[in-house]
């Protein structure tokens, strides 16, 4: 591995250290965009109309952008699109439970999480809370980096028919519950721990979203160091990816063209929400990049018309246990570059003209290409990618890093795929 791949698979790292939550995600983002000369407005606030780097964040999602001096009002964009959230247990709003004399706390599955890799993990809680203050409510983020919580499964001597039935088998409602200290279940007991976490009065605590995240953090594996190993890698892996590409383009960014990012927030549960990639969220950010800029409707249907989008989002790697699950002829390999992603039935956005855009980027970054397309009669999960070019008309190119156990707390990804993703993205966003 190259000293660049193995800089940029530890870059990728702390990233996923320092994003347990999508708010914490698109904290990080909005960090690195703000160290890279980017100018945060709020999403309510006026918009300035001078050319130059800005981002905007609500909660989870972010869209970062830069207007090139001498851009028309009708510029195109070229958009870098990936999502911050990950399938987690997300605590209920009325967590307190327990028997047995342990205190447990309610949790709900958010998307398609492999229950199983929950369980007996050291587990952290990430998330925003809502707390009153004089100046009226206000949101905080929230990090319990301890172990506070564990689900422990049950004992094999006590589970016969794992053995005998086809193995483990999980009931969210029973059998997830996570335990967090001894004692009798006490109504309003998480709440006054939420308030002394964040060093407020205990009736401050209005509300919260909150999830659960694995305490073991990112880290290379392998003999040779040639994996990183994380929870939340899909998609926290191109987040980083397309959030890089953005900044590394800052200096120097393409003429006549608007470059940009977008990280949205609850992919993994369809994209339905005010801020969801399925909402008005995106395209009215995109028209009031053109309006403050003096440009009209026309100006922003102008500029949708001549963009394109790259929507980046971890893919399937072969497994090498289960390679009777993949297309035979699209092996896929970590470490052997980006995933463009086709499905003749529009599961992935990809087209021809889109898939050529990308196709030119990696040939200009010299990065190589793999492909993936469904085995007959399987289908795989989608993305953001066929959702915005349905929802704006955008052009999209669905790609993405190889990884095995997507949606585990732990998934793997391969090291040097970081490094070679960003430079395909970054000549995506300077084409020759
Ligand atoms: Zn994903």
């Amino acid at each position: 591995m190259t000293t660049t791949a193995r800089d940029t698979a530890l870059d990728l790292i702390d990233f996923l250290n320092a994003s347990p939550s999508p708010y914490h995600a698109t904290a990080e983002a909005r960090r690195r965009l703000t160290a890279a000369g980017f100018s945060e407005l709020a999403a309510a606030g006026d918009w300035p109309s001078a050319p130059g780097r800005y981002v905007v964040v609500e909660g989870g999602t972010l869209f970062a952008w830069i207007v090139p001096d001498g851009a028309a009002p009708h510029a195109p964009f070229r958009l870098l699109g990936a999502h911050t959230d990950s399938p987690t247990l997300r605590i209920k709003p009325q967590p307190d439970t327990g028997r047995a004399g342990l205190r447990q706390l309610g949790v709900e599955v958010y998307g398609g999480a492999l229950i199983n890799s929950w369980l007996d993990r050291d587990l952290g809680l990430a998330g925003r809370v809502v707390v009153r203050t004089s100046d009226g409510p206000r949101t905080r983020l929230l990090r319990v980096d301890r172990p506070v919580l564990v689900i422990p499964q049950l004992a094999i001597h006590l589970n016969a028919e794992m053995r005998t039935d086809g193995g483990l088998k999980l009931d969210a409602q029973h059998h997830l519950v996570p335990i967090w200290s001894m004692g009798p279940a006490e109504p309003g007991g998480f709440s006054r721990f939420l308030a002394a976490e964040l060093d407020v009065a205990p009736d401050a605590v209005l509300t919260h979203d909150l999830v659960t995240y694995d305490l073991t953090g990112a880290r290379l594996t392998g003999a040779d160091e040639e994996f990183v190993s994380s929870g939340r890698l899909d998609d926290l892996g191109c987040s980083h990816a397309t959030v890089s590409a953005l900044c590394a383009v800052a200096g120097e960014p393409a003429p006549g063209q608007v470059s940009a990012v977008v990280l949205f927030d609850n992919e993994e549960i369809g994209s339905q929400s005010a801020t969801g990639a399925r909402g008005a969220w995106l395209g009215r950010q995109l028209e009031r990049t053109v309006l403050a800029r003096g440009g009209g409707r026309d100006d922003f249907l102008r500029a949708l018309a001549g963009s394109v989008h790259v929507s980046a989002d971890m893919g399937h790697a072969t497994h090498p246990n289960y390679s009777d699950k993949h297309e035979p002829e699209h092996h896929i390999a970590l470490n052997a570059g980006p995933i463009v992603k086709m499905s003749a039935n529009v599961l992935y956005a990809t087209d021809a003209p889109t898939h050529a855009a990308f196709l030119l980027a990696a040939e200009q970054a010299k990065v190589p290409v793999q492909y993936f397309v469904n085995r007959g009669q399987v289908r795989s999960g989608s993305t953001i990618g066929p959702i915005v070019a349905a929802g704006l008309a955008i052009p999209t190119v669905d790609v993405g890093n190889p990884t095995l156990a997507m949606h585990s707390a732990r998934e793997l990804c391969g090291a040097e795929d970081s490094a070679l993703m960003i430079a395909a993205l970054k000549a995506f966003l300077t084409p020759a």
